[in-house]
């Protein structure tokens, strides 16, 4: 990728869609950053999680919390006031304090502008709910990746295993289901494609497969 120019790539989706693991892998092959911006939602949840459920002092503690990409030399990760984020934060039930907290106007509103900051330090590949359709409505390339709820649920399962969570597949099922409402039907920032994303089912495909297309949209 040219150097001199940055390019911003969205990648929008449902939980399980398979957008974190193509977006990581379509950010290497083009050797610039990804962006995980579900991460920075579960780490305001991570906080909250300690904190009485009723989001008071959310406002509060918001205000002291800076997201920026870290590098290694080989990978960017995202890091929360200096904390690298790592599998503390992927359970299925901070994925869910972290949907209904990403229901707060303040905090989107907050995040999103983090989520610019970094843009202007970093071309990106920016994944989540509402890259393309309002943080980086600009943006180079926009995609918006979709798969069954059964079969999401599915690789959720066999991710949580592998990362040593204990996993019940129907749970997941029903917890998917319910995040998918709670995120669609929002009303900042719906879960919804972009009018000019590329809509990809991903039920059939394999990662690479997908990639593979997404490498060749972008490479025309
Ligand atoms: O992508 P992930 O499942 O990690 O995101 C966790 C939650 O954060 C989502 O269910 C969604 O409610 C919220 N989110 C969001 N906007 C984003 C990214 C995530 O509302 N850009």
């Amino acid at each position: 990728m040219e150097k001199s120019k940055r390019i911003i790539i969205t990648i929008d989706g449902p939980a399980g869609s398979g957008k974190t693991t193509v977006a990581k892998i379509l950010a290497k092959k083009l050797n610039i950053a990804y962006l995980d911006t579900g991460a920075m939602y579960r780490g305001v949840a991570l906080i909250l999680g300690n904190l009485p459920k009723d989001f008071d002092k959310l406002e509060e503690i918001l205000s002291s919390l800076k997201f920026d990409l870290v590098y290694n030399g080989e990978d960017f990760s995202l890091a929360m006031n200096n904390k690298i984020l790592g599998d503390e934060i992927r359970s299925e039930e901070i994925g869910f304090v972290a949907s209904k907290v990403a229901k707060e106007p303040f905090v989107r509103k907050y995040l999103t502008a983090q989520q610019r900051e970094i843009a202007k330090k970093h071309s990106l590949v920016a994944e989540g709910r509402d890259m393309g359709t309002v943080v980086f409505k600009d943006a180079d390339f926009k995609f918006f990746l979709t798969a069954s709820a059964k079969i999401r649920a599915k690789r959720r399962f066999e991710q949580l295993r592998e990362m040593g969570f204990d996993a019940d597949y129907e749970k997941i099922l029903k917890d998917i289901e319910k995040r998918d409402k709670q995120d669609s039907s929002r009303e900042i920032a719906p879960l919804k494609p972009a009018e000019d994303a590329l809509i990809i089912d991903t039920s059939n495909l394999n990662i690479s497969e997908v990639v593979d297309m997404l490498l060749k949209s972008i490479k025309g």
